[in-house]
Protein backbone atom coordinates (compact mmCIF):
# COMPACT_ATOMS: atom_id res chain seq x y z
CA UNK A 1 0.00 0.00 0.00
CA UNK A 2 1.37 3.38 -1.18
CA UNK A 3 1.63 5.92 1.67
CA UNK A 4 0.72 9.26 1.33
CA UNK A 5 2.94 12.30 0.78
CA UNK A 6 2.41 15.86 1.58
CA UNK A 7 3.75 18.51 -0.48
CA UNK A 8 7.13 20.09 0.79
CA UNK A 9 6.76 23.26 -0.13
CA UNK A 10 5.70 26.00 2.24
CA UNK A 11 4.01 24.99 5.35
CA UNK A 12 0.74 23.75 4.77
CA UNK A 13 -0.69 20.36 4.96
CA UNK A 14 -1.40 19.46 1.14
CA UNK A 15 -1.72 15.91 -0.22
CA UNK A 16 1.09 15.82 -2.84
CA UNK A 17 -0.12 15.64 -6.25
CA UNK A 18 3.21 15.38 -8.03
CA UNK A 19 6.95 15.05 -7.56
CA UNK A 20 10.36 15.60 -8.86
CA UNK A 21 13.87 14.17 -7.90
CA UNK A 22 16.86 15.87 -7.16
CA UNK A 23 20.25 14.87 -7.49
CA UNK A 24 21.10 12.60 -5.21
CA UNK A 25 18.16 10.65 -4.55
CA UNK A 26 16.25 13.18 -2.86
CA UNK A 27 12.65 13.75 -4.23
CA UNK A 28 10.75 16.57 -3.17
CA UNK A 29 6.78 16.89 -3.11
CA UNK A 30 4.42 19.28 -4.90
CA UNK A 31 0.52 19.50 -4.26
CA UNK A 32 -1.71 20.41 -6.75
CA UNK A 33 -1.60 23.82 -6.05
CA UNK A 34 2.44 24.25 -5.81
CA UNK A 35 2.62 21.46 -9.29
CA UNK A 36 0.68 24.38 -11.56
CA UNK A 37 2.85 27.42 -10.34
CA UNK A 38 6.23 24.84 -10.85
CA UNK A 39 8.27 26.72 -13.56
CA UNK A 40 9.32 23.27 -14.86
CA UNK A 41 6.93 21.18 -15.76
CA UNK A 42 8.36 18.66 -17.56
CA UNK A 43 10.22 17.25 -14.28
CA UNK A 44 7.29 16.73 -12.60
CA UNK A 45 5.74 13.20 -12.18
CA UNK A 46 1.94 13.13 -11.29
CA UNK A 47 1.54 11.09 -8.11
CA UNK A 48 -0.92 7.84 -9.48
CA UNK A 49 -3.87 7.89 -6.42
CA UNK A 50 -3.94 4.32 -4.29
CA UNK A 51 -6.72 2.99 -6.00
CA UNK A 52 -7.16 0.30 -2.70
CA UNK A 53 -7.61 3.99 -0.34
CA UNK A 54 -11.12 3.80 1.42
CA UNK A 55 -13.32 6.43 0.12
CA UNK A 56 -17.05 7.29 0.61
CA UNK A 57 -19.84 6.09 -0.45
CA UNK A 58 -23.93 6.43 -0.06
CA UNK A 59 -26.60 3.36 0.50
CA UNK A 60 -29.96 5.00 -1.18
CA UNK A 61 -32.87 2.71 -0.35
CA UNK A 62 -36.43 4.20 -1.03
CA UNK A 63 -39.33 1.52 0.97
CA UNK A 64 -42.84 1.87 0.31
CA UNK A 65 -44.23 1.06 3.03
CA UNK A 66 -44.63 -2.45 2.96
CA UNK A 67 -41.24 -3.76 4.92
CA UNK A 68 -39.37 -4.65 1.75
CA UNK A 69 -36.22 -3.04 0.91
CA UNK A 70 -34.18 -3.37 -2.30
CA UNK A 71 -31.38 -5.76 -1.10
CA UNK A 72 -29.06 -4.46 -4.05
CA UNK A 73 -29.56 -1.19 -2.22
CA UNK A 74 -28.85 -2.04 1.23
CA UNK A 75 -25.07 -3.28 0.28
CA UNK A 76 -24.32 -1.34 -3.15
CA UNK A 77 -23.02 1.91 -2.23
CA UNK A 78 -22.79 4.74 -4.67
CA UNK A 79 -20.50 7.59 -5.31
CA UNK A 80 -22.06 11.36 -4.36
CA UNK A 81 -22.55 12.32 -7.63
CA UNK A 82 -24.71 9.21 -8.43
CA UNK A 83 -26.42 9.84 -5.27
CA UNK A 84 -27.42 13.54 -5.83
CA UNK A 85 -28.36 11.96 -9.42
CA UNK A 86 -30.53 8.98 -8.11
CA UNK A 87 -32.26 11.00 -5.33
CA UNK A 88 -33.60 13.31 -8.49
CA UNK A 89 -34.31 11.06 -10.31
CA UNK A 90 -36.91 9.93 -7.88
CA UNK A 91 -37.83 13.08 -7.10
CA UNK A 92 -36.19 13.34 -3.02
CA UNK A 93 -36.00 16.92 -3.40
CA UNK A 94 -34.25 17.10 0.39
CA UNK A 95 -31.38 19.54 -0.04
CA UNK A 96 -29.72 18.50 3.24
CA UNK A 97 -29.87 14.97 2.66
CA UNK A 98 -26.51 14.44 1.11
CA UNK A 99 -24.88 16.60 3.68
CA UNK A 100 -26.37 15.25 7.00
CA UNK A 101 -25.58 11.65 5.46
CA UNK A 102 -21.49 13.17 4.54
CA UNK A 103 -21.68 14.52 8.84
CA UNK A 104 -23.10 11.35 10.20
CA UNK A 105 -21.67 8.62 8.64
CA UNK A 106 -23.10 5.19 9.54
CA UNK A 107 -26.37 6.29 10.64
CA UNK A 108 -29.66 6.21 8.36
CA UNK A 109 -31.06 9.84 7.68
CA UNK A 110 -34.26 9.81 6.32
CA UNK A 111 -36.39 11.96 3.84
CA UNK A 112 -39.56 11.36 1.92
CA UNK A 113 -40.22 11.56 -1.90
CA UNK A 114 -43.33 10.38 -3.99
CA UNK A 115 -45.04 8.47 -1.22
CA UNK A 116 -41.58 7.21 -0.65
CA UNK A 117 -39.27 6.78 2.49
CA UNK A 118 -36.15 7.56 1.25
CA UNK A 119 -33.17 6.13 3.14
CA UNK A 120 -29.59 7.60 3.12
CA UNK A 121 -26.85 6.36 4.91
CA UNK A 122 -23.08 7.19 4.19
CA UNK A 123 -20.26 4.79 4.67
CA UNK A 124 -16.63 3.66 4.40
CA UNK A 125 -16.21 1.60 1.42
CA UNK A 126 -13.95 0.26 -1.18
CA UNK A 127 -13.25 2.67 -4.01
CA UNK A 128 -16.28 2.83 -6.21
CA UNK A 129 -15.96 3.23 -10.07
ZN1 LIG B 1 1.81 22.88 -1.76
Amino acid sequence: MMSLNYCTYGDHLAVATHYYDLIGGHRRYLCQSHADQYGYPEYLTPIKPDPWRPTYGYLVNALAGNGVSDLNADVWPFTESRTVEWLEAVGCKDPYLVADATWERYRTHPAEAAGLSIECTGVICLPLA
